[in-house]
């Protein structure tokens, strides 16, 4: 391939592969309860890295009609519970709470939504400097199920790391699916997807790692009811093949002066 390359000049580098530099796994999302998209993954690594997991929102708006419980602080302080319980069952370390509103106010207007996002970047850069990471794990531009607060989070990741000059120091990894993984979401029946060549790390995990996953989704008694709780373990049983999917976040620098 390096010989194909300097004949050909032209062509395309091989993604770098960085591996893992540090011990340390910094994996940033949007919600107490997305880390349902990774846990397995996470609860592999937790073996011999140290994993941690951001959350950019309190999930103050994650009202579920089963649960009963209000919008705002009493929702906050349970799902702040919630996380706690789902870092135990994957052993890693207590959830990071950045503690910014679902929706990045949003409800409240674009002003409020403009201050939020930007205190969140401000947020995300100091929380990454301080973990300083050997790599950051977050949602890619699909978003997962699509949630704006997903696409949200992975969207100002990505603006930190390059915007700090971040690339190679913190390697960012998205999370994919290949196909429509069917999931029992309250408001999805599946998640988005990438072309499956595009999605070129696949991380085989355990049964047993599969089975904190199904201890993170009964954490989550807020948002998942008995019956969707049993109904998603029961889908994810049907997936034998065990596989979590990723992309790495890849860039040409060479400067050229044509496209
Ligand atoms: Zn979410």
């Amino acid at each position: 391939m390096l010989v194909l390359c300097l004949v050909a000049f032209a062509c395309t580098p091989e993604p770098k592969h960085t591996p893992i530099a540090n011990t340390k796994i910094l994996v940033i999302l949007a919600h107490p309860d997305d880390e349902t998209a990774v846990a397995p993954v996470l609860a592999k690594y937790a073996g011999d890295h140290d994993v941690y997991l951001a959350l950019a929102t309190d999930g103050r708006y994650g009202y579920r009609e089963h649960a009963g419980i209000p919008k705002g602080d009493s929702l906050v302080a349970v799902r702040k519970k919630e996380a706690e319980c789902s870092c135990r069952a994957m052993g890693i370390h207590p959830p990071i709470l950045l503690g910014f509103h679902d929706g990045s106010g949003m409800v409240t207007g674009i002003g409020e939504y403009f201050r939020q996002t930007e205190a969140m970047r401000e947020k995300v850069k100091s929380t990454i400097a301080e973990i300083d990471p050997g790599m950051i794990i977050t949602f890619g531009p699909d978003g997962d199920t699509g949630h704006l607060d997903h696409r949200g989070i992975g969207d100002i990741t990505t603006e930190v790391v390059l915007r700090e000059g971040w690339y190679e120091k913190y390697p960012v990894f998205y999370i994919g699916w290949t196909k429509d993984k069917l999931v029992s979401l309250p408001q999805n029946d599946a998640v988005n997807t990438a072309d499956e060549s595009y999605l070129n790390i696949r991380i085989p995990y355990s049964q047993a790692e599969e089975e904190k996953l199904y201890a993170v989704i009964k954490c989550h008694k807020s948002q998942f009811s008995p019956s969707e709780t049993t109904d998603w373990i029961e889908t994810e049983k049907k997936d034998t093949v065990n596989v979590a999917y990723f992309r790495q976040l890849t860039l040409d620098t060479r400067v050229r002066g044509d496209f």
